[in-house]
């Protein structure tokens, strides 16, 4: 018998597994993951960013979190020879009303306690001379990762520890009694005393399989980018954000540098027509169906209906996309726009229409779920772990 078996590997269950391992050695752990690589979901398809922690009411969990999350980030990638770059981040206003809304943000990143400094127009164009704006704001501990790298790390240090990582074996059922909890997969049967699930786009799915009663679902939303060519990564040297509206539920299309030397841009906000489709938004008929028959889904749907028809457009046509990024940058072409896969958010809604903000646990008495971990989890995911590694132990003994 295991003393855990974790489902996904993804960043969060492999930095569980991992941190389970640091805090008691010789701990018998599984970690499964239905796909042939790790990292294939979210964690494979996001933006790269080391986030500082900006936009979180400050004192939440998030905040605090976050902040941790990106200095443990650094440290491991330190440690562990993992290229990264902390670049910085420039959220830039492009005329008055978003200098104003700029400033209210300043607010936040004070009380967040971040290093920053105030750019104005000018200093902008010296800095940043294919940017356009008005001002920004420059916080420093911003930064960019390949979080898929930071996975295979973790996953040898797994293995070196005595940890077994098992790829292509899905999850299908949950047993559980007293004193053991059984995951049955497509290859057997896995008794073990806890499981923990962190399963992403399917994190909902496997809360129901393992008897809890949910009032939620996971929607996906498509993260649609183009690349920028190599040739054309000089554009930029920070991170460009725009300032974030606070009608809207995602921050917009910004310019990311990436590790290679190229950088992207987007990524938008599309509700996705099925959990997994990452070559195109094709309607996958089971996740169409869990969609339609949540009440949730209607209500999110009628609270951003404008803000829904406005990332349509630009998903629809390159040139509406390009215009939203040459408001940043202005010499962007759209040659210059090359096809790149989406990423798909697993983003929790409940049944009364609310984008679920928080990271979300839930506990059954031999089982973890975490059911909501959107960005920036991928930066947070030691202290994350750290949480779960707690709420584990105190399930354990
Ligand atoms: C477009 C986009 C951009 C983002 N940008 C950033 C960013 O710049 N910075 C940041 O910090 N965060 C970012 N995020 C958020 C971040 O990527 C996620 O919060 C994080 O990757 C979540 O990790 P996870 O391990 O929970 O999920 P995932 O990476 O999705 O992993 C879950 C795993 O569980 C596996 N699984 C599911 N069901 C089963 C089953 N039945 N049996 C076995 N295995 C199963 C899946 O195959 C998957 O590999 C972004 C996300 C997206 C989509």
């Amino acid at each position: 018998m295991y003393d855990f078996v974790i489902i996904g590997g993804g960043i969060l269950g492999l930095a569980t597994a991992y941190r389970l391992l640091q805090e008691r050695p010789g701990t018998r752990l599984v970690l499964i993951e239905k796909e042939q690589r790790l990292a294939h979901h979210q964690t494979g398809h996001n933006s790269g960013v080391i986030h500082a922690g900006v936009y979180y009411t400050p004192g939440s969990t998030k905040a605090k979190l976050c902040k941790q999350g990106a200095e443990r980030t650094v440290r491991f990638c330190e440690e562990h020879g993992i290229r990264y770059e902390r670049c910085g981040k420039l959220i830039v206003a492009t005329d008055a009303e978003e200098t104003g809304r700029l400033r209210a943000l300043e607010e936040r990143v004070i009380a967040n306690a971040l290093d920053y400094e105030n750019i104005s127009a000018g200093q902008l164009r010296e800095i940043e001379p294919n940017v356009a704006g008005e001002a920004a704001l420059l916080v420093h501990a911003s930064g960019i990762v390949n979080y898929t790298d930071i996975c295979n790390r973790l996953a040898d240090i797994i293995r070196g520890s005595g940890g077994e990582i098992r790829l292509g074996e899905t999850l299908t059922g949950i047993r559980e009694s007293n004193s053991e909890i059984v995951a049955e997969t497509d290859k057997g049967e896995i008794t073990a005393r806890t499981a923990i699930v962190c399963a992403g786009l399917q994190g909902d799915r496997i809360a129901m399989m393992a008897g809890i009663d949910i009032d939620f679902r996971v929607l996906p939303f498509r993260g649609e980018y183009y690349r920028v060519a190599k040739a054309r990564g000089e554009l930029v040297k920070h991170l460009i954000y725009p300032v974030p509206d606070p009608s809207l539920p995602f921050l917009g299309v910004h310019l990311t540098r990436i590790i290679d030397g190229s950088f992207t841009v987007g990524p938008n906000a599309m509700l996705s027509l099925g959990r997994e489709t990452y070559s195109g938004n094709y309607p996958v008929p089971k996740d169409m169906a869990d969609m339609m028959s949540f009440p949730g889904f209607y209500k999110l749907m009628a609270s951003f209906a404008a803000a829904g028809l406005y990332e349509m457009r630009g998903s629809l046509s390159k040139r509406v996309y390009l215009e939203r990024c040459r408001k940043y940058c202005p010499s962007l072409e759209l040659g210059d726009l090359e096809p790149m896969e989406a990423g798909i958010r697993a983003q929790t809604v409940s049944s009364d229409g609310k984008l679920v903000d928080d990271f979300l646990f839930l506990e059954t008495s031999r089982s973890l779920h975490m059911c909501n971990a959107p960005s920036p989890a991928a930066t947070s995911a030691l202290p994350i772990a750290d949480e779960i590694v707690a709420r584990a132990f105190r399930k354990a003994n």
